[in-house]
């Protein structure tokens, strides 16, 4: 075709396509492996999905022919009874994705910033260059990898439109305390908010030490909650998240979704799971089990790690990461690699006991 055609903004060209983790039929396919493939790369829940989101699904499906619910009402009645939120302070969206997408339409134009670790989650930065903003990237500190929040704090000017922090963190599973919190907080231009992002916010709730954004948000922060129903509640494939906001933040978001943007089955699993509470007990169990697990396995192994308060770690193979995934590959487990940030480590998401075991013999036999 001819290239006036082609030609785009470069919001559009200057962007670098999200590298999801391989999908299982992928490697099949491209490998030809016939035994079981382990997918340890998307930080899923690895028991599946909540049994009560599923049960609701499946009484739900004979109502499919018909729209979803705009509003969200059910969920939005769900979440808010159990977090004591006002309904107009809840935004959901097709996975938290959707609202860092509708974060940067609303928020972000041409000569704007958002502040943000290195690495971090990369859909921050694809918000911004949608909006023809800049990403303003600051390493995190050197050996633990955790957000430098006083180095973030120098970065922040008048230009600083939202400041993204992941937390936990992905892809170092490290949290920040709420003294972070305050520092970033006394650091934002009147024009800017925090977008703490708790996508795996469920699996360090019980710890009163790690700072919560709904209690910022009822204080009247500048704060903007993410949360997922992808990670902990084993809900991805639905593709169901939320944001939480004062509800004049939420009102000026909701001006940039689509009408119809979560889907009605996902809806109806995800209000189901919110109180599957043998479920979140059993997933937590298993994470912390399994984080135990892997440490010992990398001890016997001699190989450091990050510290992790999510439902993956993160390895050093003291081997270039890509040779790393690839070997793993071959024997049927996927992980994650981030080559140009973390050369010679993997994220590794927490299985079952039994995945966990077949991850470190793999892992093993790479080694030797
Ligand atoms: C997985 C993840 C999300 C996205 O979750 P979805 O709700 O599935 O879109 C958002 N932020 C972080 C940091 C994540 O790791």
């Amino acid at each position: 075709m001819n290239c006036e055609r082609l030609a785009v903004s470069n919001r559009i060209s200057n962007l670098i396509p999200y590298q999801p983790g391989k999908p299982i039929a992928d490697v099949k396919r491209e490998l030809g492996i016939v035994g079981e493939i382990i997918k340890l790369a998307s930080n899923e829940n690895p028991l599946g999905p909540s049994p009560l989101g599923i049960a609701a699904l499946q009484a739900a499906l004979p109502t499919l022919a018909l729209y979803p619910d705009g509003a969200c009402h059910a969920l939005r009645e769900a979440v808010t009874e159990k977090f004591g939120l006002s309904p107009d302070s809840l935004i959901f969206g097709n996975g938290s994705d959707e609202i860092i997408h509708l974060l940067g339409l609303t928020f972000l134009e041409p000569g704007d910033e958002i502040v943000v670790g290195d690495p971090t989650f990369v859909l921050y930065e694809t918000a911004a260059t949608l909006a023809g903003a800049k990403t303003v990237k600051v390493a995190l500190t050197a050996g633990d990898m955790r957000h430098d929040t006083a180095a973030m704090a120098a970065a922040c000017t008048e230009k600083t439109r939202l400041v993204f922090v992941a937390n936990p963190h992905n892809p170092t599973g490290s949290v920040i305390s709420k003294a972070d919190v305050e520092i970033l907080l006394a650091a934002l231009p009147p024009r800017a908010f925090l977008v703490l992002d708790e996508a795996y916010a469920e699996y360090v709730e019980d710890d009163p030490e790690v700072p919560r954004a709904l209690d910022w948000i009822k204080e009247n922060a500048p704060v903007i909650c993410l949360r997922t129903f992808s990670k902990l509640y084993g809900l991805a494939g639905f593709r169901v998240g939320y944001g939480v906001a004062a509800p004049e933040v939420i009102r000026l978001i909701n001006q940039a979704r689509s009408p119809f943007n979560v889907n009605l089955a996902g809806q109806v699993a995800a209000a189901a799971a919110l109180n599957d509470t043998e479920f979140i007990a059993r997933t937590k169990k298993n994470n912390d089990d399994g984080i135990a697990q892997l440490i010992a396995g990398f001890e016997i192994l001699g190989l450091s790690w990050l510290p992790t308060r999510a439902n993956f770690i993160v390895v050093n193979t003291g081997r270039p990461a890509k040779a790393m995934f690839d070997a793993l590959l071959k024997r049927g487990i996927i992980v994650r690699a981030f080559p140009n940030d973390l050369p010679t480590h993997l994220r590794v998401t927490i299985g079952t006991p039994e995945q966990n075991t077949r991850f470190l013999e793999a892992l093993t036999l790479c080694l030797t």
